[in-house]
């Protein structure tokens, strides 16, 4: 049976309800999506011909504010998925605290196999389609797997074209000159460092000579290779779609980032022993970071990984049947649900700033990152060890209780 992973939040939420006494009447409002909307994107192709296509915008809940969640491109998109990283996304900005619900949305194609004419038609035209759900206070879309600030310029300038008005605070993730912030996602591998110490120092566990491994080397887990190295722990292992390599004695994240940008892919290089898919997850290691896609950690790998510690970088990248095995073994896992949440307070940020027309300096928004993180860790671990369960369950029980908060006290219209 292949991994469903709106069933699989489903499942999570479910379960959270039981523990935090949450009544069946949320429960049941947050088992559906708000709206989702299907759009067919025709685009003209650079050799005159036409591809039609398919594009969504799901909106998981809004009750504690407009809806904040991603754009993805990928050629094996599909809604079910877009509505669980939705729903993910009310339950990531509720244990983040901060004044938004739930979106995401993305197109299905391939656009590694698009000019970047190609791509700027498509994503203006999806835009375009999808305007109706967006909005300052509506819907506030970022980056997510294969769109980047480039695709956010092109998103955000066609908004603002058909309102004619530059609402910066429409969408994050920007480039700087359009009411943006610099490194959307290296504030999600920022985040993700920040869980990485505080879980190690709630465990006792010297951060230096960790041996870590790194599932995936784009927008996240490129920058967590040198972030993680910077604080004395061995990335000695590094996987990406095209292949995986291995340096018991750690990789030179400034190599192999350098590598991977001339090359497009970490598969070959030269400084490591090259390793197959399967022996990345084998590799001895304290510390693994899927910073991948959905479903990458499942029975298989949670029975074989050697790591104690997982810090979930990427999206729903652990099955529940792994969590199951996971929690069994004493694995603990720092759930994406707070883990990756540095690029969405991020955005918050951006957003705010955008509203008040008033930037603030760089240091000000890595040390106001830093707090946030801090304080959404210390509310899941403080609530995990009180109800004596796993992070993750900790986390949806804190999320669910401030969301259920909001639709109660909201009622119903
Ligand atoms: P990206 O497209 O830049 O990078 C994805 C990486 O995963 C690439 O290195 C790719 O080769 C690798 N990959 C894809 N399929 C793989 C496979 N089958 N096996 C091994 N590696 C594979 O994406 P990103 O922005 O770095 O996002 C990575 C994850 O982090 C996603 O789950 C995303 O939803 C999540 N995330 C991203 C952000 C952000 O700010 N970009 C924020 C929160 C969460």
């Amino acid at each position: 049976m292949s991994f469903d992973p709106w069933q699989a939040i489903l499942g999570r939420i479910r379960e959270a309800a039981l523990l935090a006494g949450i009544s069946d009447q949320v429960i049941a409002q947050l088992s559906v999506p708000k709206r989702i909307l299907e759009v067919s994107i025709p685009l003209r192709l650079d050799n005159g011909g036409l591809e039609v296509f398919t594009g969504w915008r799901v909106h998981h809940d809004t009750s504690r504010g407009p809806a904040k969640g991603g754009i993805r491109f990928h050629p094996e998109l599909e809604v079910k998925e877009l509505m669980a990283l939705a729903a993910s996304m009310t339950m990531k900005t509720a244990v983040a605290n901060l004044p938004f619900g739930g979106s995401k949305g993305g197109i299905r194609c391939d656009p590694s196999q698009l000019s970047r004419a190609e791509l700027e038609r498509l994503t203006r035209r999806f835009a375009l389609e999808i305007a109706p759900m967006v909005g300052v206070d509506r819907d506030i879309p970022a980056p997510d797997v294969n769109t980047d600030e480039q695709v956010m310029a092109w998103f955000a300038d066609t908004l603002w074209m058909l309102s004619g008005q530059s609402a910066w605070a429409m969408v994050t993730g920007k480039p700087i000159v359009m009411g943006g912030i610099s490194d959307h996602a290296g504030a999600t591998a920022n985040g993700v460092v920040t869980c990485t110490q505080e879980i190690a120092r709630q465990i006792g566990k010297p951060l230096e000579g960790l041996k870590v491994a790194i599932q995936g080397f784009g927008h996240v887990g490129g920058p967590l290779a040198y972030l993680l190295s910077s604080l004395g722990m061995r990335v000695v292992a590094v996987c990406d779609v095209h292949g995986a390599v291995l340096a018991k004695g750690g990789l030179d994240p400034y190599e192999l980032s350098s590598y991977a940008r001339h090359n497009g892919t970490i598969s070959g290089f030269p400084m490591a022993e090259p390793i197959s898919a399967s022996q990345f997850w084998e590799v001895p290691v304290d510390v693994l970071i899927p910073a991948a896609l959905s479903g990458a950690i499942d029975s298989e790998q949670a029975r074989n990984t050697s790591a104690s510690i997982i810090v979930e970088a990427a999206n729903g990248p652990t099955t529940p049947e792994a969590d199951d095995i996971l929690e069994s073994r004493g694995v603990i896992v720092v759930p994406d649900i707070l883990a990756n949440t540095g690029g969405v307070t991020s955005s918050y940020f951006e957003w705010a700033q955008d509203r008040q027309g008033f930037a603030w300096d760089g240091e000000t928004h890595a040390l106001r990152l830093k707090q946030f993180m801090e304080r959404s860790f210390s509310d899941t671990w403080v609530r995990s060890q009180s109800l004596g369960v796993t992070m993750r369950k900790a986390a949806f029980v804190l999320a669910l209780e401030r969301v259920a908060q909001a639709i109660e006290i909201r009622g119903i219209y």
